[in-house]
């Protein structure tokens, strides 16, 4: 058992209790965290006059806290930075849960909802290397470093991970008396995410 998520506040709000299969919620902190840890992208939504957008975007996290990098000319960012609302997912496939019907035809998967709004991080560059390191560990300390005007460029923005559900959809699949006669393949088919073997390119200038 690990550490729970903190629901005795008002961080543990009701627009985080999930109400379809509510047995699937975990309220383990360890298990948020090494969801966010395994994930490269995850999407951050916006509502943006009256039409709400979920964009893919790639993001690090540094203890409670999720961070983003983005382009000072960047609509989500420049929204964020104003302090709009967001809702920021990770989602991790695990795999496809064939059933007998199709009802129950489902996926395995991990996934981290995220409640709240975004802060500026003035400190940019201890930020931007823990997103760069969570994407690909090591690279920070041999990659150039962002310049002045590169760094003037970039909006960095931190959330905190207050308002949380985590929800862990890992069960056999489903059958029922109805399914008799339908004898289709049933099982749990893996989906990994992996890398592959790095391919040497030609730089462009
Ligand atoms: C890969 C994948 C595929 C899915 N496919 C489908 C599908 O095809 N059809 C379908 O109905 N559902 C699907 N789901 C489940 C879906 O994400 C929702 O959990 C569900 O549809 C709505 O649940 P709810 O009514 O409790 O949500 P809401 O009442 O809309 O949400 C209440 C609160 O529950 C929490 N919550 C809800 N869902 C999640 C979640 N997945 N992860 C973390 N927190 C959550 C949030 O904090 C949210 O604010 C899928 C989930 C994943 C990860």
């Amino acid at each position: 058992m690990g550490t729970p998520l903190d629901r005795g506040t008002d961080r543990g709000t009701d627009r985080t209790r999930v109400r379809r299969l509510p047995e699937l919620q975990v309220d383990d902190v360890a298990v948020l965290h090494g969801i966010l840890d395994a994930g490269t992208v995850g999407h951050l939504s916006i509502v943006h006059d009256g039409q709400p957008y979920a964009i893919p975007v790639a993001y690090g996290r540094s203890g409670s806290t999720v961070l983003f990098h983005g382009s000072t000319g960047s609509r989500l960012f420049r929204t964020l930075a104003g302090g709009a609302p967001c809702c920021f997912t990770v989602t991790l496939l695990d795999g496809l849960v064939l059933a007998r019907s199709a009802f129950e035809t489902s996926m395995h998967y991990r996934s981290v909802m995220v409640l709240g709004s975004c802060t500026v991080v003035e400190d940019k560059l201890p930020a931007l290397s823990v997103i760069s390191e969570h994407i690909v560990p090591g690279r920070w300390a041999l990659v150039r470093p962002p310049s002045r005007k590169e760094l003037a460029a970039t909006l960095v923005l931190a959330l905190a991970l207050d308002e949380v559900s985590v929800k862990v959809s890992d069960g056999p699949p489903s059958t029922s008396p109805e399914d008799a006669g339908f004898e289709p393949w049933t099982g749990v088919v893996p989906f990994r995410v992996a890398r592959g073997e790095p391919i040497e390119c030609e730089e462009e200038a």
